[in-house]
């Protein structure tokens, strides 16, 4: 059956360890038609399906799903119930684009997903276990719900992978690096490239004249310093556990306490990582949840604990700030993204006080009243203060799609049977880099 080139799809998928993200563009224009997610609570099989698109009200329903390739069913399905695809071939999507989020030294760029790349993936779940395995159980259900589907990898490790050696390797037993690969890698690559782009748009300016400090503070937490177009500092390392406290992570503390709770305590190392990986971050010092809202909650209800956890997290945030700043030798621009940087104004005002040093100003009332994308620093301020919506899955279908017209020049098509037949071919040049 043979699909109008207009009609033709990108899928993103983006799982994690507690939810599988969705989202379907045009394939050439990159326009978003639909995004949902199926989020599971707990241990249970039910999850929450919920589904978003153009002429769409939201869709929010419970649905079974045992596993994360159930929940690649469930998306499809949701799509096809609400026409965004249809029930029948696999030539109606062009591509799909997985954030994955450890591509170790081997990807420092996007690539086809074939079984050597699957391999790669599997073995790079040591350093990522919450993460690099649903991503490849969802490549998995994918490759089962659309066969022959071209499928690209985008690694969060990626934007990082050309940090200078001063960024890269840790002041331990040089041999741990060059015989073990004990390294900074830095994490949330997809979303700092995409913020860094964004804010140059947003400021009228080129990239390549831009220094910019991007905070990333989700559930998961960085900052990077990117340098005319590139990075060259951030906080996440060998793992995501490092830098900035997170919801249930520490981020970085003194490593002598690793050993010290082993020694004493008696902690195995199976114990040590569900703590720093589940038991630590706002969840650990608060005692509420790793929940950022809930933790601010406890907070104004004068729980001391919480507000104990939300000062140790601000007072990161602004220092990782002030080294990113140093870093670059000034700052034309810091950028607040994802749930926490987006949502909460009084974590903003925290986190830049005492930064008027750096040339940043924030307006409290913009502060306070603005959605993104915009500009929240006074107008007198040497530096601007940015809130920007970080759009993940945009820069995955645009990864995606460039990967394809760079190896096949598909865009140049107006026929899904050619384009299919196209991106059907075997010889293609695989890109390992
Ligand atoms: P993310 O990983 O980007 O989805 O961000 C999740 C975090 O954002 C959680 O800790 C949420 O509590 C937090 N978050 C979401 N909405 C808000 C809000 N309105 N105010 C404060 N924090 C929020």
């Amino acid at each position: 059956m043979e699909v109008g080139w207009c009609l033709l799809r990108s899928l993103v998928v983006n799982a994690g360890s507690s939810s599988l993200k969705f989202a379907l563009f045009a394939a050439d224009s990159c326009e978003l038609l639909a995004r949902g997610n199926v989020e599971w609570m707990g241990d249970s099989d039910q999850a929450q399906l919920r589904l978003s698109g153009q002429s769409l009200a939201d869709v929010k329903r419970s649905v079974l799903a045992r596993s994360h390739a159930e929940g690649v069913t469930v998306a499809r399905q949701a799509l096809v119930e609400h026409s965004f695809l249809q029930a029948g071939p696999a030539s109606q999507i062009a591509v799909v684009g997985h954030r994955v989020v450890h591509g170790g030294t081997l990807f420092q760029s996007s690539v086809r997903v074939d079984e050597r790349v699957r391999t790669a993936i599997a073995e790079l779940a040591t350093l990522a276990p919450l993460h690099n395995p649903p991503a490849l159980a969802a490549i998995e259900a994918i490759e089962s719900a659309f066969p022959g589907v071209t499928q690209v990898a985008v690694f969060d490790t990626a934007y990082f992978s050309n940090l200078p050696p001063s960024a890269v390797v840790y002041p331990l037993p040089y041999e741990w690096f060059s015989e073990w690969g004990i390294r900074r890698f830095g994490f949330h690559g997809i979303s700092h490239a995409y913020c860094a782009q964004r804010a140059a748009e947003l400021l009228h300016r080129d990239l390549s004249e831009l220094r910019l400090v991007i905070c990333h503070l989700g559930n998961g937490c960085s900052v990077s310093a990117i340098c005319h177009g590139q990075p060259i500092a951030t906080t996440m390392g060998f793992t995501p556990l490092d830098g900035l406290m997170m919801g249930s992570r520490p981020g970085s503390i003194d490593p002598g306490i690793l050993l010290d709770v082993q020694r004493q305590h008696g902690l195995s190392i199976e114990q040590l990582d569900h703590a720093l990986n589940h038991e630590s971050g706002l969840l650990g010092v608060s005692g509420v949840s790793s929940d950022f809202r809930a933790v601010e909650a406890a907070a104004r209800q004068g729980n001391e604990r919480a507000q104990l956890a939300l000062s140790i997290y601000a007072d990161r945030v602004r220092s990782a700030i002030g080294a990113a700043a140093v870093t670059l030798g000034g700052v034309d621009a810091i950028v607040f993204t994802a749930g926490v940087g987006q949502n909460s104004a009084s974590l903003r005002t925290a986190a830049v006080k005492g930064l008027d040093c750096l040339g940043l100003q924030l307006d409290g009332v913009r502060n306070e009243t603005s959605d993104p994308d915009c500009d929240l620093a006074l107008t007198e301020s040497p530096g601007r203060i940015l809130l920007i919506e970080t759009r993940e899955e945009l820069m995955i279908a645009r990864e995606a799609r460039q990967w394809v017209a760079q190896h096949w020049a598909f865009l140049g098509g107006n026929k899904c049977s050619h384009i299919h037949q196209v991106l059907s071919l075997d010889s293609s040049p695989r890109s390992h880099t």
